[in-house]
């Protein structure tokens, strides 16, 4: 079958809900897709920041098919190794206190704003708290991230959403400190914006931030789904501002492709919040995803992949800003690691990653006019110079 004839039988049953690209992907190798025609694509999206390590890294298909041969599901009324593997290895890499695993970043964020309303309900005695999140954040789909996520067209069709939720400013103290009352049980927010444009935060409003949660006992959560698991050059992207968060969110590269997600608390709120009978999930944690999670830690420490990401993010800086400076229609670039982002004037984003696949090169879009670049996390410098080569083509 054709490709259009596989979409288009595609299209007959999946809800159209997503607007796609017309290729259809078949397989993977390193850092490069093939679609059913054979044709090769250099991958710089990396299924939305998902595939970190590429496709068929060494050791990780193995450990998957070790694992389905032994068990893929038992359920959480039972202890299974690799949970408890995966999730010693995620409160070490986070020096938190306790994970809790889900099947997808938005279920990692329900969790954490349940955690965060139990912990100010066992200190205050009663329910009905406050919680601030950012204008132009991402936090998922489902009722109760959508509540936290500060874009109305996505929010409005479904409202009235979870109550009690105020939006303030990102990397605007003063907008959050206004939002606070007594019942502020929490803040939540993206270390780095992921699909509001590629904002990191900066320095003082992190830690400003921070301190307020000090001052009043407000739980500070900071989504990791997106920025986490080495993207930035740190495991999470708050290890680069010495901020530590009360609970963390992670879930896209946790399990590199394998679905899963995980909440991670801190002492404090681990030992004062959910309790036996207040959270759970039948998937969650089950061995086939922890054995991704687990396979996928060990890989970043013996290959040292951090530090690639930090050894080579200079050099990924330097060419898109040469793009940048190069380019009329390419107005500045901001980003953490291998998060980049290139802001986009005068023509729509979606014509440039639209001409870029042409041209057999993946990248995304993030906002409403920001080129997103979240490439594996294995590129090489010539995967590198072969994306700025195709792109430089596409600016012009
Ligand atoms: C992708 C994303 C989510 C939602 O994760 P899903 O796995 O799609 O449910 C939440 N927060 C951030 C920052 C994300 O990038």
């Amino acid at each position: 079958m054709n490709m259009n004839n596989q979409m288009e039988e595609s299209e007959a049953s999946i809800l159209h809900t997503y607007n796609r690209f017309p290729v259809v992907f078949d397989h993977g190798e390193g850092v490069h897709l093939y679609d059913s025609e054979g044709k090769k694509y250099l991958d710089f999206a990396a299924g939305i920041a998902v595939n970190s390590l590429g496709y068929h890294y060494p050791g990780y298909d193995e450990a998957l098919k070790e694992q389905i041969d032994k068990l893929t599901h038992i359920s959480n009324l039972y202890y299974n190794e690799p949970m408890t593997e995966a999730g010693a290895k995620l409160v070490n890499a986070s020096r938190m206190d306790k994970a809790f695993f889900t099947n997808s970043g938005t279920e990692a964020i329900e969790g954490a704003l349940k955690a965060a309303k139990k912990y100010a309900y066992i200190r205050d005695g009663h329910a009905d708290h406050e919680i601030i999140a950012m204008n132009h954040s991402f936090h998922g789909r489902s009722i109760g991230a959508l509540s936290v996520t500060g874009n109305a067209h996505y929010r409005e069709p479904f409202e009235p959403l979870m109550g009690g939720v105020k939006f303030a400013d990102f990397n605007d103290l003063d907008s959050v400190k206004a939002q606070i009352t007594d019942k502020t049980c929490a803040i939540i927010m993206e270390t780095v914006q992921g699909e509001g444009g590629i904002y990191p935060a900066e320095r003082e409003f992190l830690e400003g931030v921070r301190a307020l949660c000090d001052e009043k006992d407000i739980i500070l959560i900071l989504d990791e789904i997106q920025c986490g698991m080495g993207r930035t050059g740190y495991y999470f992207a708050w290890q680069a501002y010495g901020v530590q968060p009360d609970i963390m969110t992670c879930a896209k590269a946790l399990g590199c492709g394998v679905p899963v997600g995980a909440f991670v608390l801190n002492k404090k709120v681990a030992q004062a919040s959910l309790k036996p009978g207040d959270h759970g999930t039948t998937y969650g944690g089950n061995p086939f995803a922890c054995a991704a999670v687990s396979k996928v830690f060990d890989i970043y420490e013996r290959d040292m992949i951090l530090t690639h990401v930090q050894e080579l993010t200079p050099y990924l800086e330097k060419k898109l800003d040469e793009l940048v400076a190069k380019h009329e229609c390419a107005a500045a670039r901001r980003g953490m690691g291998f998060m980049q982002g290139i802001v986009i004037q005068g023509r729509p984003v979606g014509e440039v990653v639209k001409k870029a696949l042409e041209k057999k090169l993946l990248v995304i879009s993030a906002g409403s006019d920001v080129l997103r670049i979240v490439p594996p996390l294995v590129i090489t410098k010539a995967d590198i110079d072969e994306m700025a080569e195709i792109l430089d083509e596409c600016l012009a």
